[in-house]
């Protein structure tokens, strides 16, 4: 076929779901990990399994990681540096923006190119353009694989820093784990009165989809440093975060998150914030930079 060969390394979830996908498009996928069984499914399937990870990285110019972080990347190829030469490294294990860089010059001195991915989909969204993928990294190693790399999930080419596509997608992980969070504190404070997660779900989806129209609003006033308290104030704020605690304190549920929040909402009060927005607290955080 005419399609660009791939190596995939690293057959989890996500690495499984990367070789099914490129095989369904056409894609001849040469396959790798470190559990040669993990391997079975994808080879009866129509990859070729590498006996080495010597011959996987040999068989393609291209070359897939989908690990669990950077850590598993050099424990893999530290042995087998010489081989990255000529390589493209498409790094799609999710880790800091700083591991990423340092990834980056590594494999650069071994004269391969690595392209950073942020993967924003579960396995079972891979080979969906719906999805998306964060790339960052050389714009002309991008260009060059952007048609087989799209075969993954829609691509979202972001710059030349390979920290960037890792930062952005650890900035959506912050929300995601925040927000998933409360939701399930909020429906643990519904289950103890007796309301059944499934009951309450219409109203935990309206408040979550509500969101983005706060967010519209503020991100133009959080780039202007405005926390001006016309539509909301702080002292307001604690008010509502305290009710929330003790809320959950009555309904016998563990208090940590809200309690975290009620202390966040009240160092911002303490640092003069009482009277601004409850964006004021986005000073708060800046100034706990270490
Ligand atoms: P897994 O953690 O299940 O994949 C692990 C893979 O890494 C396996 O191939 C495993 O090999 C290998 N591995 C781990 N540690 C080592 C090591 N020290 N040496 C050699 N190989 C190692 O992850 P997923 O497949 O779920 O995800 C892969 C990446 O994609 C992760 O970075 C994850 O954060 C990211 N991601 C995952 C999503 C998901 O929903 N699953 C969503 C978005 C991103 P072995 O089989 O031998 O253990």
């Amino acid at each position: 076929g005419d399609k660009q060969a791939v190596t995939v390394i690293g057959l989890g979830p996500m690495g499984q779901a990367m070789t099914r996908a490129f095989l369904a498009a056409g894609h001849p996928v040469t396959v790798w990990n470190r559990t040669a069984s993990r391997a079975d499914e994808v080879v009866a399937e129509g990859a070729v399994r590498a006996d080495t990870i010597e011959a996987a990285l040999a068989a393609n110019e291209l070359v897939v990681l989908s690990l669990t972080d950077y850590a598993a990347m050099y424990a893999l190829l530290e042995p087998v540096a010489a081989a990255l030469a000529g390589r493209v490294v498409v790094n799609l294990s999710s880790d800091t923006p700083e591991r990423a860089r340092k990834a980056a010059e590594w494999v650069g001195r071994h004269g391969g190119r690595q392209l950073t991915g942020g993967v924003q989909s579960p396995p079972s969204g891979i080979g969906s353009p719906q999805m998306s993928t964060f790339y960052s990294g050389p714009a002309d190693v991008f260009e060059a694989h952007r048609d087989t790399l799209a075969v993954l999930t829609g691509t979202d080419y972001r710059g030349a820093d390979p920290g960037l596509a890792a930062l952005l997608y650890q900035l959506q992980m912050d929300i995601f784990w925040t927000s998933m969070l409360s939701a399930l504190h909020s429906l643990a404070v519904a289950r103890a009165n007796g309301i059944s997660a499934r009951e309450f779900l219409p109203y935990a989806s309206s408040t979550a989809a509500s969101v983005p129209d706060f967010l519209a609003f503020y991100a133009p006033r959080l780039d202007a440093d405005d926390h001006s308290g016309d539509v909301d104030n702080l002292a307001m704020g604690v008010a509502s975060v305290e009710h929330v605690l003790h809320t959950t304190r009555d309904s016998g549920v563990d208090t940590a998150l809200p309690a975290a929040v009620l202390e966040i909402f009240r160092r911002g009060i303490a640092a003069g914030h009482g009277r601004d927005s409850f964006t004021g607290l986005s000073e708060v955080f800046r100034s706990s930079r270490g």
